[in-house]
């Protein structure tokens, strides 16, 4: 249930409704808008009366949220929430472009990436410390010596840092050096993993599980609100299905149909969504085409090097060259580049 306040409620009409929600054993969410302060209710098994609030004083109307997900609905919060990741705002008008390597690898590797990234146009350095391979017996990342090096280009270059954390006792670690949490597709439904999210105080980039539906990648976002953090982006990166000359295949569905279901940022990842080198960017400019508020793209100085996710990483040549048409698209729909 939503409880919408009057533009004119005091605080202390709204404190009230908290009190009330909170006595019937329920959990209160104040949602601030543009106009008025809405009350998101979690916690109920059943349908509630929505008669217990309408009465109160301040209160304009209570609604019943017909979704199962309820905090990332835009029944809950009509306008769309822009995070502010340390001045670079993700999820408003502006296009953001997140760029890096799969993995870090060395210093001379990620300042390289992250110098030619910064000059093409992105504000975001991607590269994962912590890499959840498919195979034991491939390079693991370079885990807090990784995330260093990361905080490191970030100083060199002011790009901000978004990085994957794998395991919740990674946590700590992670949220001090990184400005974004990334949490891979392979932990997308890690409950614990995402509940811990809840009060690491930092923006987070929830990537697609690869065999998960629309309404299970919202329900997992749910997790994350409803644990106290309403900084979350949601990342397309492809999902798995029978075709097989493509990597996944990247569900650009998924954008319209987000942005009309939830107010969280849109990501699209063309990188792992097709997972071939000479096919990543037309996937990039259909990705903002289809209404991404950001993209994020594998980059490596020396992409036939690269420890992980060479075959789908774009050289800093090749990102350079998709930025000009990132820049047209962009234009082309209104949208300046952050
Ligand atoms: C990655 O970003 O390098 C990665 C492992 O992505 P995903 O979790 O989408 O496979
Ligand atoms: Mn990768």
């Amino acid at each position: 249930m939503l409880v919408v306040m009057k533009p004119q409620a005091t605080q202390a009409q709204i404190d009230a409704v908290l009190e009330k929600i909170r006595g019937l054993g329920l959990s209160p969410h104040a949602i601030p808008g543009a106009q008025r302060v809405a009350i998101g209710i979690t916690g109920n098994k059943g349908a509630l009366d929505g008669g217990l609030f309408v009465a109160m004083p301040g209160v304009a109307d209570a609604i019943r949220v017909s979704q199962p997900f309820k905090l990332v609905s835009r029944e809950v919060k009509e306008e769309d929430t822009v995070i502010d990741v340390g001045g670079v705002p993700l999820g408003g008008p502006a296009l953001v472009v997140m760029a890096g390597p799969c993995s870090v690898e060395s210093k001379e590797q990620i300042l390289e990436a992250a110098e030619g990234v910064r000059a093409a146009g992105a504000r975001f350095l991607r590269g994962g410390a912590f890499k959840p391979r498919t195979s034991p017996y491939e390079f693991q990342g370079m885990g807090e010596e990784g995330l260093k090096l990361l905080a490191l280009a970030r100083e060199r270059t002011g790009l901000k840092v978004v990085t994957e954390v794998m395991d919740p006792d990674d946590l700590p670690m992670c949220v001090e050096y990184a400005d974004v949490l990334q949490i891979g597709a392979r932990n997308m439904q890690n409950f614990s993993l995402l509940k811990r999210l809840g009060g690491a105080g930092k923006p987070v980039l929830l990537k697609r599980g690869p065999s998960a539906t629309i309404r299970e990648w919202l329900m997992a976002a749910e997790y994350v609100l409803a644990h106290g953090n309403y900084q979350v982006a949601l990342c397309e990166r492809g999902i798995r299905t029978y075709e097989t000359m493509t990597r996944n295949t990247l569900d650009l569905n998924a954008v319209p149909v987000l942005k009309s279901l939830t107010h969280l940022p849109v990501v699209v990842d063309p990188s792992h969504g097709i997972g071939l080198r000479r096919h990543v960017p037309a996937m990039a400019r259909a990705g903002i085409a289809a209404g991404a508020d950001a993209i994020i793209v594998e980059v490596h100085p020396q992409p036939e090097r690269a420890l992980s996710d060479g075959q789908q990483s774009l050289s800093i040549p090749e990102f350079a060259e998709l930025m000009g048409q990132v820049r047209i698209i962009a234009g082309a729909l209104g949208r300046p580049l952050s």
